[in-house]
């Protein structure tokens, strides 16, 4: 059975078409849903006692879980729990423009980065993508704060569950729904250039970041496996692409390694990859989790390599740290609690 919180608006226009209902019937149900946060269809009172008889059949209500929180002064973190016992995590960041949420995609990821915790646990399945609503809805309703912005960072390759991902998305963008601008909604992707070709001739106007976080194949290689089926050139000739037909800036995301990806002429080289690009590059600080053979830059190599680039007019930021204390690298909260459950590779 679907659940409610995985519809579009224009899925619910569809079935209630299909009765022979009105379509402005799931502009009804969204009321309830999203303004009035009421998940309770017994109280749905503008919506007759029949159809909410065929939609409790048609539809589940539910809601995953949150089951444990973490916090510093500016991070909070959650560990959710699915409704087949699964866990994934969300984390709220504190900006001084707004909160922003960083929001899981998958159970596990396959796409195995050598830094990353969350490729140690293989993917287990997607998320379905009410189970990435929601993970916003609770977090709203536990801190009785608005989100005002959403990262789709967390756990997963989002590109690798495209279709619930792109449902989440026109869900939380819908001004009937969470109502969060497109411009608001970060995706981010290790490279999976069939699906960006596919994002780019999509309406949607959010921003698109790569994990990008090699200067050369030789070294994305072993960084990325995901660049041997996709290389940098096939790669950025797509986001060369994806950048005419949208107009829009990406990011160029690239963490930190010590003595791995930080040297200057790594940054030489990266320039010249990206020279001419309508992109940006935002350096992370790399978030130390159990791979002991990584390690963060040091912060006076991240400033010379932020140097480097800037000297060769490129646009770059350095990303500012966000709850290092608190397990908040992907994947290292449910990767503690699951590491019991599921073998850790
Ligand atoms: N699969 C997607 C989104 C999830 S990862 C992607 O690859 O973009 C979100 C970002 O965090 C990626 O750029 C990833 O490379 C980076 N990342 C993973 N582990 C990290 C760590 N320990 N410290 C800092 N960044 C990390």
């Amino acid at each position: 059975m679907k659940n409610i919180y995985s519809e579009t608006r224009e899925q619910l226009e569809d079935y209630f078409l299909s009765m022979n209902e009105k379509k402005f019937k799931a502009l009804q149900c969204f009321e309830w849903l999203y303004e009035k946060r009421n998940s309770n269809i017994e109280e749905w009172s503008n919506i007759k006692k029949e159809i909410r008889a065929k939609m409790k059949e048609d539809f589940s209500f539910t809601m995953p879980k949150i089951i444990k929180r973490e916090r510093d002064d500016l991070t909070e973190k959650y560990l959710l729990e699915l409704e087949d016992g699964e866990h994934i995590e969300a984390v709220l960041m504190r900006h001084d423009y707004g909160n922003s949420v960083c929001v899981s995609s998958e159970v596990g990821c396959n796409m195995g980065c050598a830094f990353c915790e969350s490729g140690r646990l293989k993917k287990i399945r997607n998320l379905e993508t009410y189970e990435m609503v929601c993970q916003i809805l609770l977090i709203e309703e536990l801190m009785k704060e608005r989100i005002s912005s959403v990262v789709i960072m967390g756990i997963g390759e989002p590109l690798d569950n495209y279709e619930n991902v792109i449902n989440f998305v026109k869900i939380i963008n819908d001004a009937k729904g969470i109502a969060i601008g497109a411009r608001h909604i970060t995706l981010s992707t290790c490279g999976l250039v069939p699906k960006i070709k596919e994002l780019m001739n999509l309406p949607l106007q959010i921003n698109l970041a790569i994990s990008f976080h090699a200067s050369n194949n030789e070294l994305r290689n072993k960084l990325m496996p995901v660049n041997k089926m996709y290389n940098i050139n096939e790669l950025l000739d797509t986001l060369k692409t994806y950048i005419d037909k949208t107009n829009r800036r990406i990011t160029i995301e690239y963490v930190m390694l010590n003595k791995i990806n930080d040297r200057e002429e790594n940054a030489e080289e990266l320039a010249s990859l990206l020279k001419g690009m309508n992109v940006y590059v935002n350096l992370i600080p790399y978030n130390e989790t159990n791979h002991l053979e990584y390690e963060k830059s040091s912060k006076n190599q991240i400033l010379k390599f932020y140097d480097t680039l800037k000297k060769n007019k490129i646009n770059v930021t350095i990303r500012k740290e966000f709850g290092s204390k608190i397990s908040a690298a992907c994947g290292q909260l449910r990767s503690k609690e699951v590491s019991q459950k599921h073998e850790i590779r």
